[in-house]
């Protein structure tokens, strides 16, 4: 895990003045480190009959789709809006400054598939709580969720429900 730990980046005042953003560029592109990764996202949820592995935009599609791969399950993207075309469903949820919108295809999933969330990090939990609200309007059910970083100082898994598990791989 130390080997992944330092492959991601440290940048300060990005986007934003006073934010230090995580940057999981390098990780992914050590062909080792990825595939670590995959392996150790994939370990807690093997044999769960996890049936679809649902990915938020964007990085969340990266490490989604090959942990997809690697649990034999589906893939479904969770995306900003108006980028799938119709029918969709849709979740909205507040950001610091203004709110954002998660949406998903209906059909994506069947009625009590199995899923599991993924992003990269885990900040104030506003956009994985949104993508487990978007699972069940979906009408599947929740296995759990996945991230590569968790920012604990931020405290997002207050914001998860209790009782489904979370995972995260690197906390800061
Ligand atoms: P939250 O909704 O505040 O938990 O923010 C999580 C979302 O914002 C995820 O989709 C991340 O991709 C993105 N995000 C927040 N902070 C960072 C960061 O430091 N690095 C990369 N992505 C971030």
């Amino acid at each position: 895990m130390q080997e992944l730990a330092g492959l991601v980046r440290a940048v300060p005042d990005f986007p934003t003045t006073g934010v230090l953003f995580r940057d999981v560029s390098p990780l992914l592109a050590s062909a080792s480190a990825f595939a670590r990764c995959i392996d150790a996202l994939a370990e807690p949820w093997q044999g769960l009959g996890v049936q679809a592995v649902c990915g938020i935009e964007a990085r969340g599609f990266i490490f989604g789709a090959a942990l997809a791969q690697r649990l034999h399950a589906g893939f479904v993207p969770l995306r900003k809006p108006n980028k799938l075309p119709p029918p969709v469903l849709a979740v909205d949820y507040q950001l610091e400054y203004g709110s954002d919108r998660l949406e998903a295809q209906r059909e994506a999933v069947r009625p009590g598939e199995r899923v599991l969330l993924v992003d990269d990090v885990l900040a104030t939990g506003g956009t994985l709580a949104a993508a487990a609200a978007l699972a069940d309007l979906l009408g599947a059910e929740l296995v759990g969720a996945s991230v590569v970083v968790e920012l604990t100082a931020l405290q997002g898994r207050t914001r998860w429900q209790q009782g489904t598990p979370l995972h995260s791989l690197l906390r800061y």
